[in-house]
């Protein structure tokens, strides 16, 4: 009985009998009764803004009516086939599916989470091209499986044992936190344009919020000098940490666990070339990015202007349905036929259904056009409390995936304590709105809310985050 006065002991049994390794939010962790669409409601019957979506998962809104109507349905039908029997739901899902995605993703691998996706993603680049290495970012996270522990590059997720080999990381092109800047030429309707270090720190004004207007590098060179030295960066990885042939390249469009970091905006295109160049599949992890939430494009890659070899999605595909994707093209796909390949749960018609109600939830809500919309509108008005508090160094993202990079000071840009972030962020939670965190120094507030909330959400939450900032203020005031 987990009833109200039953916290404790809940709390408790958790402690006990639960992996120790699942660390939960906040001071006095939340014990939740339900959800509905961006809310949800705990045990005493507080109810809560949801800003994190569970972290990036609830992509259409929690126990949205028509998903759940398509699981209920298909859960008193036929809850399992192995796909070793047809059923309709996984040709319709990988129809539509395929539909929304250009040439030549079109065919389509169902696992059950975001790792297993990465894994066959790997899998796939290395027995296709007959190579190894798969290079990465630093500060990405793809999954925790022993094959994708070695793409994740987060100090906290490594538990130091031999896992992942052949991943060599590369220098992630941070337009804040790296050292040519550049933030200037992501892409992001909200710039911080700060000191462009690589000639010799030439200054343009300081957070300058600009509206589409393409800010070039103060080098003088006409395009983003800080892209071109990032991507010398990247071809050194390539000169150096490989050999001459690699599997390939796996990128987020924006990296999500580490904070929504943004990279230059031709960045990923000329890193497919070089890639390409060297007989590699680029891979697109679109985990968090996928499914409207960038808002001006259906899928983070089409932002970049790239299409990428393999795309792999889970989260947001099933609206927290455990459910997850890989999509390729026919020829890499004919290279894993070579043999069989198999997914017990994968592709099972709950799941298939499930997909199927949140690609019609995410088209026939406009749930894609509110992230654009509503996710604009709190990027703007996030880089107003940018400007105004000292320790809100950088506001960035495209639609609702969105990072607040908290700082010392604006200059210094060293990271907000632990301390200090926890604490804004409790008091936002006190005053009923979650936000989620990330960056490898946990110093980036991530607000990425199901697609479904509406502008006056977005005022309450920031209504709430600003207060919180004006206590941190006083707080410091008063010591
Ligand atoms: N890729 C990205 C970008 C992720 O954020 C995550 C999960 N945080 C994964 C892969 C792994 O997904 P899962 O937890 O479903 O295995």
């Amino acid at each position: 009985d987990f009833s109200p006065g039953n916290y404790e002991v809940s709390r408790s049994i958790r402690k006990q009998n639960v992996s120790p390794s699942l660390t939960t939010y906040y001071k006095k962790p939340l014990l939740l009764h339900q959800g509905h669409m961006q809310w949800l409601f705990d045990y005493e019957g507080k109810r809560y803004l949801d800003l994190f979506a569970g972290i990036v998962t609830v992509s259409v809104g929690h126990c949205h009516p028509k998903v759940t109507a398509a699981a209920q349905k298909q859960l008193g039908r036929l809850w399992h086939t192995t796909n070793i029997y047809m059923h309709p739901s996984i040709q319709e899902y990988a129809e539509k599916l395929t539909a929304l995605l250009p040439d030549p993703l079109k065919v389509v691998y169902l696992t059950n989470s975001g790792s297993e996706a990465n894994d066959l993603a790997m899998f796939m680049a290395r027995l296709y091209t007959r190579n190894f290495d798969i290079i990465c970012f630093r500060g990405g996270y793809h999954g925790g499986s022993p094959y994708t522990q070695g793409l994740t590059s987060i100090g906290s997720y490594k538990h130091g044992v031999a896992n992942g080999f052949g991943c060599p990381t590369t220098m992630l092109p941070d337009v804040f936190r790296g050292p040519w800047g550049g933030s200037h030429c992501r892409d992001s309707p909200v710039q911080t344009v700060r000191k462009c270090r690589c000639s010799g720190g030439l200054l343009m004004a300081r957070n300058v919020v600009a509206i589409s207007t393409p800010f070039l590098c103060s080098c003088h060179t006409g395009h983003c000098h800080a892209n071109n030295q990032y991507i010398e960066q990247f071809k050194d990885t390539l000169n150096t940490c490989v050999p001459k042939g690699i599997a390939g390249f796996i990128a987020e469009p924006i990296q999500g666990v580490n904070g929504a970091v943004q990279y230059p905006k031709s960045f990923l295109k000329e890193a497919f070339q070089l890639v390409r160049e060297r007989g590699g599949v680029c891979i697109v992890d679109e985990v968090q990015t996928g499914f409207g939430r960038t808002g001006s494009h259906f899928w983070g890659f089409q932002t970049h202007d790239i299409v990428p070899d393999i795309v792999t999605m889970a989260k947001g595909i099933g609206n927290g349905f455990p459910m997850a994707a890989v999509v390729t093209t026919r020829e890499i796909a004919n290279s894993l036929a070579q043999n069989l390949h198999f997914n017990t749960f994968g592709g099972n018609p709950v799941a298939c259904v499930v997909g199927s109600a949140v690609l019609d939830a995410i088209l026939e809500d406009g749930l894609q056009k509110n992230s654009e919309e509503v996710g604009t509108y709190m990027l703007f008005e996030l880089a107003k409390a940018r400007d105004k508090f000292e320790i809100v160094g950088d506001v960035r993202g495209k639609g609702l995936m969105i990072g607040i990079e908290m700082v010392k000071d604006k200059d210094g840009r060293q990271p907000l304590p632990i301390e200090e972030i926890g604490q804004i962020w409790e008091d936002c939670k006190d005053m009923g709105v979650l936000i989620g965190k990330g960056g490898i120094y946990g110093q980036t507030f991530r607000i990425k809310p199901p697609m479904c909330i509406t502008k006056k959400d977005a005022d309450f939450a920031l209504e709430v985050f600003h207060a919180a900032l004006m206590r941190h203020m006083e707080r410091k005031a008063a010591t």
